[in-house]
């Protein structure tokens, strides 16, 4: 069942220096902590608007500031950060669809969410409504501003601009003009070729789709994903020794032992083999999942692909979440982090 459907925009803040997040020990670009959640629900036309208390960065950067004309006795007076997110999620409800003029503000939402100990499923689905703007009504750029889109439809002038709620308003006057189910279709072409991709593992495979991820590496280090049952016994499986690219260089399989049926008479004696393959949406990122049981011919080579990757000791066909952890990162903030600040 279909959610509601929420059009939302975000202002955010920015530190002066470049920053990097802990994504499960992973070091990610961080865009930036929400001050102002502005949104509008297509089925009823109620708005929300919501001004947070930035902690990470608590001063307000100077361009932000002229940017949205929110001034720092503003955010000081804003609701504390985790409080703000919680009251939109429950706002949107469950299985909301979210719409956005570009692509950035899902990604700062979810960047945002995770920081917060917030899980990074929601939402489940998001759409870019400039992209839609562009597809249907074409122009001369391919990213039109919002302010340049609703000049060009006619729609009258009532807000400023960079304001949350009133980008939100202006960006469902635009949607109203497009074919919205038509957008939608388009943009879940990527995701109907991530199962096809799956459906050529072969029969036997258990596919699960994962949309809206943060990273290109979520499929091996969020546990929403990488934590994958014994399609016999239902236990939790290890993870593979050995993460082998796929013959087309596309995607990467692994055999993974099953504690429970590991020598016994199980048909997941040997293992169970575990495929991913990604691909980026509109700055998150999509991953389909197999998982089906080995026949011989694919233990043979699984023997074979582990002793030569044994061999080549040091020189990973894979980056290993160990080698990149600690380094690289300047200032780094995590939930964790925040929590221990706040004791
Ligand atoms: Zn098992």
């Amino acid at each position: 069942m279909m959610g509601r459907r929420i059009v939302f925009d975000l202002e955010w803040n920015q530190d002066y220096c470049a920053n990097q997040y802990d994504y499960y020990g992973f070091p990610e670009r961080f865009r930036g902590e929400i001050v102002q959640i502005g949104a509008v629900c297509l089925e009823d036309m109620q708005p929300f608007n919501l001004i947070l208390r930035p902690k990470f960065f608590p001063r307000l950067h100077e361009q932000v500031a002229g940017l949205t004309g929110l001034r720092q006795q503003d955010v000081d007076g804003g609701v504390e950060p985790r409080e703000g997110l919680r009251r939109f999620l429950d706002w949107c409800g469950e299985g909301a669809v979210l719409l956005q003029w570009s692509g950035c503000d899902v990604l700062v939402l979810k960047q945002n969410l995770y920081l917060y100990g917030l899980g990074e499923d929601f939402p489940a689905e998001s759409y870019d409504i400039q992209r839609m703007f562009y597809e249907q009504l074409g122009g001369d750029k391919p990213e039109p501003s919002l302010m340049e889109a609703v000049e060009r439809l006619g729609i009258p002038r009532k807000r400023d601009y960079h304001d949350a709620l009133a980008d939100a308003g202006y960006t469902a006057e635009v949607l109203g003009r497009l074919d919205l189910k038509k957008g939608i279709n388009k943009a879940k072409k990527p995701l109907r070729a991530l199962r096809r991709y799956g459906e050529k593992w072969g029969e036997g495979q258990e596919l699960r789709l994962f949309t809206g991820c943060l990273s290109r590496e979520s499929w091996r280090l969020s546990p929403g994903l990488c934590r994958v049952e014994c399609p016999v016994c239902k236990g939790v499986l290890e993870e593979p020794e050995h993460w082998q690219k796929s013959p087309d260089n596309r995607g990467w399989y692994g055999l993974c032992r099953c504690p429970q049926c590991a020598d016994s008479d199980s048909p997941a004696a040997n293992g169970v083999v575990l495929r991913w393959k990604g691909s980026q949406t509109e700055q998150l990122y999509s991953f389909i999942r197999g998982v089906s049981l080995p026949d011989g011919e694919l233990l043979a080579e699984w023997q074979r692909r582990l002793a030569a990757a044994r061999k080549r000791r040091g020189k990973q066909s894979c980056p290993q979440v160990t080698e990149s952890a600690g380094r690289l990162y300047r200032p780094l903030y995590t939930a964790q982090t925040q929590m221990e600040e706040e004791k």
